[in-house]
């Protein structure tokens, strides 16, 4: 840089980040006013984290108390320059925070860029916000003057958003103009240019920056400046003085988030231990809900002054819950691990966790359609509760909602137990990929035709929690893939069908299909699932449900090897005519029958059979059969002999 001599140094961006800049350079997204927020963000960041240190080190804000951010539009150079004196960077921290990407939000960004279809990456620059790296967006050249509190060197960093960038010591003039914290220079684009505009800086702030808890001051050409934001903790404001557009823009500023909060909930509490609370769930599922971290994003305050984003504030199940909660009583020089163990966070942990709850509770009665919603968003998080928080798991079930054999809205456990068949003693239940999938499941036959209403547990969640013994008002739930059922004593819709032909051979079938099948399966039986269909597979009373295991086998991840039980509709003319094929000692068609039963109960779960050649060659053998065509046409593979 000029004047001091020390040459610049040229540093290479971490791949992502290189990555991340050329989308951002060519980026068509339209929603560019975000670079603002998220730039404010990180000044803001900087105040907070220097205002904790100095609760232990003071002489770090000596001289300068007042944590402020500053922005100066200058029109005739087209620049736009924003300040701060928070805590600053030194040389290496800008090498390191402004060349690679560190934030989980971000790389759940190019997590997400990588998955989605080609050309989505603008639409989710805005659903994320990329932070520093969205500048590049409406400026060329960028400057990064920054200085460490407390600290006598003052660096440089600069990129044109290319491979790369450079550092470089301060110039003299540089050094003084910073006398802590950082300044970032942006050089707009030409059709950036707007944001060297006083008033649209102004309208921006107010729109997405206004409750950052610092000033923000608009500097004029003259060097006076103003304050443009309302710098106030919105959550200390009574709730009277609110109105829903508020909240909205606290939402929106706190969580950096476009929706709408889908559920406001703000309150005090006073007492044994004080502390404000503003809290939201999101309308729409945020990007890194399914960061195997599990990290909650409450923001934990002690009297207005940020404490840390990552308290566990609430339980995992409740991460998607965003806000502030605003402590009263917490020591201000509370570290970071103490918080983990310490008696009062889990006593407002307990609070909260408790408050949420029974806020979505009353909006499930106040308001169904909105609270279908939540679920839907944030349903799959929720049920992660049922396995993990014994204590809440009654009141977690009451607010599941479910796809059912009954329609295609969602149902509440509520309404399933009102719902009950005479003598119908358990809440049935089949886990699997999908609920389109689930809903032709035959497993689901038998109780269909008795009219039993059935529960289609579609995520992979499900698959876990229902490991876990669960009842609801007396009742238990019982896996439809798993051990016995009973709907014997429940009776059927058309009575009709119990006068269809009584099963032929049972034993003989039973035991012909399972000499036949060998270890492949752990047993054959007949079937109280199926009435229409052929052949099932369910796994053992004991153990693990077949979709769990199915889970884990594809995972990699301890699937016992258990094999299945293959059940038989011995109503079903294919099983029937394994009886006739070991009558006249056909013991290759019994084979291949049981091929079949077994390969076509494989398919109906979602999978394919072991041998998926030998299966369409044993299919088409059958089925030439049944055309009546010569036995010669079919030899094998479906090689024709004429040719
Ligand atoms: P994020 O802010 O989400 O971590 P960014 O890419 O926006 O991601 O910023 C990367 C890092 O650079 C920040 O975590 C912070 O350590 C540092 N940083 C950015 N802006 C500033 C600033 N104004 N003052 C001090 N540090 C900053």
């Amino acid at each position: 840089m000029d004047g001091t001599g020390a040459a610049a140094e040229t540093h290479a961006f971490q791949a992502e980040v290189a990555e991340l800049l050329n989308l951002m350079v060519h980026s068509v997204y339209s929603e560019t006013d975000i670079f603002l927020r998220e730039l404010i963000s990180n000044a803001s960041d900087a105040c907070d984290k220097l205002r904790y240190e100095a609760i232990a080190k003071p002489e770090l804000m000596a001289g300068d108390e007042k944590l402020l951010i500053r922005i100066r539009p200058d029109k005739d150079k087209r620049t736009l320059t924003i300040a701060d004196n928070g805590i600053g960077m030194d040389r290496q921290e800008l090498i390191d925070n402004l060349g690679t990407v560190a934030r989980s939000g971000t790389k759940a960004f190019l997590k997400g860029l990588a998955e989605a279809k080609e050309g989505a990456g603008a639409s989710l620059i805005g659903q994320f916000g990329v932070g520093f790296y969205s500048a590049f967006m409406v400026a060329d050249r960028i400057e990064v003057v920054s200085r460490r509190a407390g600290s006598d060197q003052c660096s440089v960093w600069l990129s044109t958003g290319g491979a790369g960038f450079e550092i470089a010591a301060a110039t003299e003039e540089q050094a003084k103009r910073v006398p802590r914290g950082t300044e970032i220079v942006l050089h707009l684009k030409e059709d950036s240019k707007r944001y060297a505009e006083p008033f649209e800086i102004e309208r921006l702030v107010r729109t997405y920056s206004d409750h950052i808890l610092f000033a923000i001051e608009l500097e004029d050409d003259k060097g006076s400046a103003r304050q443009i934001n309302a710098a106030s903790a919105i959550w200390q404001r009574p709730k009277s003085e609110l109105k829903a557009d508020d909240y909205t823009q606290a939402y929106r500023s706190i969580t950096m988030a476009f929706d709408e909060p889908a559920l406001t909930l703000h309150y005090k509490v006073e007492g044994r231990q004080a502390y404000a609370v503003l809290l939201f769930v999101p309308s729409a599922a945020p990007f890194d809900l399914g960061d195997p971290n599990r990290k909650g994003r409450i923001k934990l305050y002690v009297r207005r002054v940020f404490i840390t984003g990552d308290a566990e504030l609430l339980p995992p199940w409740l991460r998607f819950v965003r806000g502030v909660v605003d402590s009263e009583d917490l020591p201000l020089n509370i570290s970071r691990e103490m918080l983990q163990n310490n008696p009062q966070v889990a006593q407002i942990r307990n609070g909260l966790t408790s408050r949420v709850l029974s806020e979505l509770e009353s909006t499930a009665t106040k308001d169904a359609p909105a609270y279908e919603k939540i679920w839907s968003a944030f349903g799959p998080v929720l049920k992660e509760g049922l396995y993990e928080d014994r204590e809440k798991g009654a009141q977690l079930l009451g607010l599941a909602r479910f796809h059912t054999t009954m329609g295609e809205g969602l149902r509440s456990l509520k309404e399933y137990v009102a719902d009950l068949r005479p003598e119908q003693g358990e809440i049935y239940y089949l886990t699997g990929e999908s609920v389109e999938r689930l809903r032709s499941n035959p497993k689901l036959e038998a109780a269909r035709a008795r009219g039993i209403e059935m529960l289609l547990l579609g995520d992979p969640v499900d698959a876990f929690w229902t490991m876990m013994a669960h009842e609801f008002e007396g009742k238990k739930l019982k896996s439809l893939s798993q051990g016995d059922v009973d709907f014997g004593s429940v009776p059927l819709i058309n009575q009709a069908e119990d006068q269809k032909t009584a099963p032929q051979d049972e034993a003989g079938i039973l035991k012909a299909v399972k000499d036949a099948l060998g270890d492949k399966v752990s047993d054959v039986r007949a079937s109280q699932r199926l009435t229409e269909s052929a052949a099932c597979l369910v796994a053992g009373a004991a153990g693990r449900d077949r979709e769990l295991e199915r889970l884990l086998a594809r995972q990699n991840r301890g699937a016992s090897g258990a094999k299945p039980i293959l059940e038989l509709n011995l109503r079903h003319s294919l099983v029937q005519a394994v009886s006739q094929a070991s009558a006249a000692e056909r013991s290759e068609e019994v084979s291949d029958i049981a091929a079949l039963l077994l390969d076509q109960a494989y398919i109906l779960d979602g999978e394919v059979p072991e041998d998926p050649a030998a299966f369409a060659r044993r299919l088409n053998l059958f089925v030439v059969r049944g055309l009546g065509a010569a036995p010669g046409i079919v030899q094998d593979s479906g090689t024709s002999p004429n040719t």
